[in-house]
């Protein structure tokens, strides 16, 4: 017999397309299951001009809350009661909580970035950050630093349609946090890319590059560049430890992987969502152990 699921089971989910690889069920279900709470989540594929009909549904189903991913966090941002004022820099929204008909977005990538590195001993506040990238992750990344005190900002980013968005988040910071300095770069501008990574505190990639299937062998940063005190970040999970991430290991830097960044904005989702702290040592526990058994037939 079903044990977990009930008539009374609360429903939450994962809205954006393609969500079938996505982790976020496994690691939410498990969690609920841990803290005993009567919440299942699911995934559902919908495309962003699906979005005013899903969160009608949202709102019929009386939905606690879930999560928006690619295409769907801008236009689910643009559909909420209220968001947040990280989410309002950003203008996109990648968790919502729903209380009592009223939807919320909220953006944690930025959030998930910056608990990443305290969890590594790395604090943001007052200090230099080279960003390379101004895509999704990028500006959420840049929003939250500024929220939390960082001194300085330099965003690198190629000529392409991301470079307006670096603009465009630097005038927001400009208006709304003006005690955090922001520059906008040419990733092409060697020279100046050079300067600014020799006077960075914490050098962080947000872009794709490093990536698997097509970029893994790629790095934006020469390992000649790297110096011991330069704490390096990457967001790129797959791999775990990137090209970038490897030379600056060799390099003596400390590194941080992006594994993390997804787990620590995944926590955040759950304390919004439940009020709780999200069972973390337990979920990687079990995680250790899936991947330490063989494969079921
Ligand atoms: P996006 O498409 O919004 O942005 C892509 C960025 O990469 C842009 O800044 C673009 O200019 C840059 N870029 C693309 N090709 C490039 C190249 N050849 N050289 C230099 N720059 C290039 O993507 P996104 O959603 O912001 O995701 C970026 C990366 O971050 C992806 O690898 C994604 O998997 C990862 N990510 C990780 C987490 C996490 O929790 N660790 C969360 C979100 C995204």
């Amino acid at each position: 017999m079903e044990k977990r699921i009930s008539g009374y089971t609360g429903l939450m989910g994962l809205f954006g397309s393609p969500v079938g690889h996505s982790a976020s069920p496994e690691m939410y279900n498990f969690c609920f299951q841990h803290d005993g709470l009567d919440y299942a989540y699911l995934a559902f594929d919908v495309k962003a001009e699906d979005m005013p009909e899903t969160i009608k549904t949202i709102r019929l189903l009386k939905m606690r809350g879930g999560n928006f991913t690619m295409p769907c966090k801008n236009i689910g941002a643009k559909l909420m009661d209220r968001l947040s004022p990280a989410a309002q820099l950003v203008g996109a929204c990648n968790a919502f909580v729903n209380e009592e008909g009223v939807l919320t977005g909220y953006i944690t990538d930025g959030i998930g970035f910056v608990k990443n590195l305290k969890e590594h001993g790395v604090e943001v506040k007052g200090k230099k950050v080279l960003v390379l990238g101004a895509g999704g992750a990028a500006t959420a990344i840049q929003v939250q630093l500024a929220l939390e005190g960082t001194e300085e900002i330099q965003i690198f980013n190629r000529r392409d349609e991301f470079y307006e968005r670096a603009l465009e988040t630097r005038k927001k910071l400009e208006e709304k946090v003006p005690q955090c300095k922001v520059a906008v770069n040419r990733l092409e501008d060697k020279e100046k890319l050079q300067k600014a990574v020799a006077e960075a505190d914490i050098l962080a990639n947000a872009t794709i590059v490093g990536m698997k299937p097509d970029l893994h062998e790629e790095t934006l940063i020469p390992k000649e560049w790297m110096r011991k005190d330069l704490v390096v970040a990457d967001i790129v999970y797959n791999p775990e430890v990137t090209r970038m991430l490897k030379e600056a290991g060799e390099a003596g830097c400390q590194t941080i992987e992006g594994k993390g960044m997804m787990l620590w904005q995944g926590a955040e989702n759950y304390r919004l969502f439940t009020g709780k702290e999200m069972p973390v040592e337990a979920y990687k526990d079990a995680m250790r152990t899936a991947a330490a058994m063989p494969p079921s037939p």
